[in-house]
Parts: structure tokens; sequence; C-alpha cells
């Protein structure tokens, strides 16, 4: 479980203009790396308290509404922030990239000549990021199957914008 991408995009915007700013070359780009990585872990750790159901709810018309909304801001804001964000936009959606899309994708093709196969399945960073929150942040309320998460999903997203408004 994770939380969406835009909401990774963002964050990574805000670290790469603060480390440009803050930090001197070439010390600047291993930092939006370090940091855009570890955004992701705390930001999945906290998707716990936004609406995130494990399984797709495709017949629930508020589940599928919030998703094409959430997934067409996704991709609006990964071809707004691009160019010149790429590196932290990379970094901070590498451990999707890796879990969802390599990851589900080589395991689709083991399970096609060999049904039975559990290969891949300890690859998933996510797992540890599941452990690292059940670790340290057990005491955080679970919302995700409340639907007025998606207001706190919301302000996340607002107050970003609106930080990368104000340090641009
Ligand atoms: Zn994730």
């Amino acid at each position: 479980m994770g939380i969406e991408t835009i909401t990774h995009n963002l964050i990574a915007v805000i670290i790469q203009i603060l480390c440009l700013r803050i930090i001197w070359f070439p010390l600047n780009i291993i930092f939006i790396i370090l940091f855009t990585f570890i955004s992701h872990i705390f930001i999945d750790t906290l998707s716990i308290l936004t609406y995130h159901t494990p399984e797709a709810q495709k017949d629930d018309m508020f589940w599928v509404m919030w998703h094409i909304l959430i997934y067409s801001l996704s991709i609006i804001s990964t071809i707004f922030f691009l160019s010149p964000f790429w590196l932290g936009l990379l970094f901070a959606n590498i451990i999707d990239i890796w879990d969802w899309l390599i990851l589900r994708s080589l395991q689709k093709i083991k399970k096609k000549y060999t049904p039975s196969s559990k290969w891949g399945e300890n690859l998933y960073i996510h797992r540890l990021i599941d452990r690292f929150r059940c670790r340290l942040f057990y005491w955080l309320p679970k919302w995700n199957y409340k639907k007025p998460g998606v207001i706190i999903e919301i302000l996340i997203i607002t107050i970003s914008i609106i930080t990368i408004l104000c340090i641009l």
C-alpha cells in the first residue's frame, strides 16, 4: 500500500528546490537522491491516515471518482515537473517503480511458466515500509477505509503546492 504519485512528486519538488538552494554542488545532487528516496518511505508510512483501500473497489462510485482524479493529477504533475525536476521525481517514485512496475511484471512472467512460483515475494520494498510502520508508527489511527481520509491527502497536496509557490 502506498500513497499516490502526485503527493510523492510535490514533496520531491520541494526537496529538490531546497537542496539546490541551500547545499552546494555536487553534494546537493547526493542529498536530492537521498532525501527524495527517504521521503517515499515516510509518506507511505503516513498513508495509513488517508483513504487507501489495499484492493480495488470498482463497484464503489466514490472510489472510482477519487482514483480518476488522483491518477489524472499524478500524470499531469509528472509531465509538468519532469523538467527540471526529473531527478527528484525519479528517486521519490523509484520504490513504486521497482515494486509495482518492474517486480510485478517479472512475477507475472514467472507465473506464466510456473504458476506456483513464489519468486520475488520477498523483494517488495513496501513490505519493509509496512514493517517500519508497524515498528515505529503503530500508534497512528488506521483510516485507509475511511472516505473522509481523502481530506488529509487533499490537505497535504494543497499545502505542498502553496509551499512550492512560496519557495520557487
Ligand atoms: Zn510507495
